[in-house]
């Protein structure tokens, strides 16, 4: 078992035994585009929030606009949300990690071999302290003016659930073109080296280091295709709340190393940082379109075939050999 955290060859082999203690391990086999758990999922989000905005947001909202001004809503309701949705997942995967609690749910571990420890908590810690408060913060500034200056933010009309709908597709087009082709062009030699290493340092991830990287990278990978989505779509402020905790909620998934019963599979994004160079986008589409989408499984199944062609090949040879 290693819990070593070292920058690793993908290719060199690991060792794939799995601890005895924490049962069989429970894996769905591969990654579809969307997946039913993901869509059931934001699914059930979506109608929570939408439920309880309809039953008490519209008077809590006039009492929020009588009692606030507007940049104190928008700036620091954007800062209270994401820092919210953030740390209340990494907490509870924090303690899963370290105190492996609840016991049951480490059958759940995708690269069970790998076991997070307190050195690899502290070092994404302060990485994602700085990203949050030194990129985070002057972003959200910029944010707010870009918001302003397509339409009153707080003043639209007020989300109903086929607006949501309808903006959502396309934040997920931004999200996914932003990020697939800001993600492949820092695995360019020349930027992974500067830039997208520190990301990779985790080759089996945990939830806090979705935000362990280059600043950067947290501007041009995760914030700007986040962000770009509510601005041209001219959103209202609370859709875009909406949107940063589901969208934070699936970064963090992806990479918090557990495939965990009702939750969007992270099988995708685990994988890419297992061998680098598969599943770059957050969507699947671009992927597919690329070429790039894998799973461990067609990995095994190249390996055998590979290996299968080899035993041939050395078959021919022998006989060969033999003949002359
Ligand atoms: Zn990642
Ligand atoms: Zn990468």
């Amino acid at each position: 078992m290693s819990s070593e955290l070292k920058h690793v060859d993908p290719e060199q082999e690991q060792d794939a035994s799995l601890p005895d203690e924490w049962g069989p391990t429970v894996l769905h086999s591969t990654k579809a585009l969307f997946e039913v758990g993901d869509v059931f999922f934001y699914s059930v989000v979506i109608a929570i929030f939408f439920g309880s905005l309809h039953t008490y947001g519209e008077q809590f909202w006039s009492h929020i606009l009588a009692t606030y001004s507007k940049p104190v809503i928008i700036l620091g309701g954007s800062f209270i949300v994401s820092q919210v949705g953030f740390w209340f997942w990494v907490s509870l995967l924090a303690i899963l990690d370290l105190y492996q609690f609840p016991k049951s749910f480490w059958r759940y571990k995708i690269q069970p071999q790998k076991v997070p420890t307190q050195e690899w908590y502290w070092k994404a810690l302060w990485v994602a302290l700085q990203n949050q408060f030194f990129v985070g913060v002057p972003t959200g500034l910029l944010l707010y003016k870009l918001m302003e200056w397509r339409g009153n933010p707080i003043g639209m009309e007020f989300p109903t659930m086929l607006g949501f709908a309808k903006e959502m597709v396309g934040f997920l087009v931004i999200e996914e073109v932003g990020f697939y082709y800001g993600h492949r062009l820092l695995h360019l030699p020349r930027f992974y080296k500067r830039i997208h290493k520190q990301h990779h340092l985790f080759t089996a991830p945990i939830g806090i280091a979705a935000i362990y990287c280059h600043p950067l990278e947290h501007f041009m990978c995760n914030l700007s295709p986040l962000l770009l989505g509510p601005v041209v779509m001219k959103s209202h402020v609370l859709t875009l709340w909406l949107w940063i905790t589901i969208a934070q909620t699936n970064a963090i998934n992806s990479h918090c190393g557990f495939q965990l019963p009702l939750f969007p599979s992270p099988l995708g994004h685990d994988y890419h940082h297992e061998v680098f160079n598969k599943n770059y986008g957050p969507v699947g589409v671009l992927d597919w379109f690329h070429g790039t989408a894998g799973t461990r499984e067609m990995a095994e199944e190249k390996k055998r075939i590979r290996a299968a062609a080899a035993a041939t090949a050395a078959k021919k040879q022998q006989a060969e050999l033999k003949q002359e």
